[in-house]
């Protein structure tokens, strides 16, 4: 079952290999003189980010993620990548990022001024239409007098975040580009530049909206979750049959007897439930694999568990493994099926994968 004796069996393998040949892939799709930035945030989107920072070394530019927590874990683990936290960030944890030498991406003209007197690198985040965080072209003459007293920061970076690049038919991209070149352009007037420039997320990196000498933020794709990346799947989740009984046609399944039996049905329970982040959306919804074949979830998916119909599956045994996520034989789950079953997006899944799940590292 799970090659650890003394746990429990449900759990997740990430096949650290496959994260490297996601990142030489997506290397592959850059211009001349582009650079990635493997963005690692959420504890390496549900992974485990340390050991897939390891396997950055010597790859990346840099490596981002969104708290100060996250690179303070990093670091602590050995990682030399240059860190990139994108924030926001409190006073406090601006002190602690400066002694750190964790890059600190700023947000606004509030971040910047606990940052202005500090011999510090960051990279400044412009609001190029996404209205969540950045600084806004109103914002930048009072932005450009702050860094003009401020001799001893170094602005290393300057960048932005699209909001719409992973949708088809999308041309607001386009105009948040302009917006930042403009932007851009007005800090150059003034004096102002950095060595390094980002714009594109995994959407506009597939997109190939990169340009020579940037660097591309990927976060997702890096992960491969599923048919909108040209990327392998890196997380596989499995579990067990742990207990295999014949109930009569008529007899209910699990809370509020949503599901009965329309025959006499072989009904599997799994060891998992939503409190490990399998989601209870999917009660009555979605498949798992068992000998690769597709069991159909039966019932409601309760907080530790989960029954299956294996009625189909002569050879489904007690102990079996079960795959909820990642491939079997022929079968094959990506977190893009689970998202669209649940009415979510692929981060969300595979972000939302519980603290109680131990995720196993492999390097082959
Ligand atoms: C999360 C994040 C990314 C990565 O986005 P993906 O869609 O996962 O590639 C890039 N930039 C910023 C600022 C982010 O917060």
């Amino acid at each position: 079952m799970s090659g650890a004796p003394d746990s429990r069996p449900t759990w997740a393998d990430v096949d650290v290999a496959a994260f490297r040949r996601n990142v030489a892939t997506i290397t592959a799709l850059l211009p001349e003189g582009a650079r990635l930035v493997a963005v690692l945030k959420a504890d390496g989107y549900g992974h485990g980010a340390l050991p897939l920072a390891h396997a950055c070394k010597n790859r990346v530019a840099m490596i981002a993620v969104a708290l100060l927590e996250e690179a303070l874990v990093l670091r602590r683990g050995g990682i030399d990548t240059p860190l990139l936290v994108l924030g926001p960030l409190t006073a406090p944890q601006v002190r602690i990022a400066i002694e750190e030498r964790i890059t600190m991406g700023i947000v606004g003209p509030e971040e910047l001024a606990l940052v202005r007197d500090a011999d510090a690198g960051i990279h400044l985040k412009l609001d190029s239409g996404m209205g969540r965080m950045g600084v806004m072209e109103s914002e930048l003459p009072a932005v450009i007098e702050m860094l003009r007293g401020a001799p001893r920061l170094r602005v290393e970076g300057i960048y932005t975040h699209f909001a719409n690049a992973d949708e088809p038919g999308d041309e607001y991209t386009a105009t948040q580009i302009a917006n930042y070149d403009r932007m851009l352009a007005a800090l150059r007037n003034a004096g102002i530049d950095a060595p390094m420039h980002h714009l594109a997320n995994s959407g506009a990196t597939l997109r190939r909206l990169v340009r020579p000498g940037e660097l591309a933020r990927v976060g997702i794709a890096l992960y491969g979750p599923g048919q909108s990346a040209p990327t392998e799947p890196v997380l596989r989740w499995r579990t067990a049959i742990m207990r295999l009984k014949e109930l009569p046609a008529g007899h209910p399944v699990g809370y509020g007897t949503t599901w009965r039996a329309a025959r006499p049905s072989r009904i599997a329970t799994l060891p998992v439930g939503y409190a490990d982040g399998f989601r209870r959306a999917h009660s009555n919804n979605g498949d798992v694999l068992i000998h690769g074949r597709r069991a159909p979830i039966v019932g409601r998916v309760s907080m530790d568990l989960t029954t299956i119909d294996v009625t189909d599956i002569a050879e489904a045994a007690y102990g079996d493994e079960v795959v909820l996520l990642g491939t079997q034989g022929e079968g094959r789950i990506t977190a893009e099926e689970l998202a669209t079953r649940t009415g979510t997006i692929s981060y969300e899944i595979l972000t939302g994968i519980g603290a109680r799940v131990p995720r196993r590292h492999h390097d082959s």
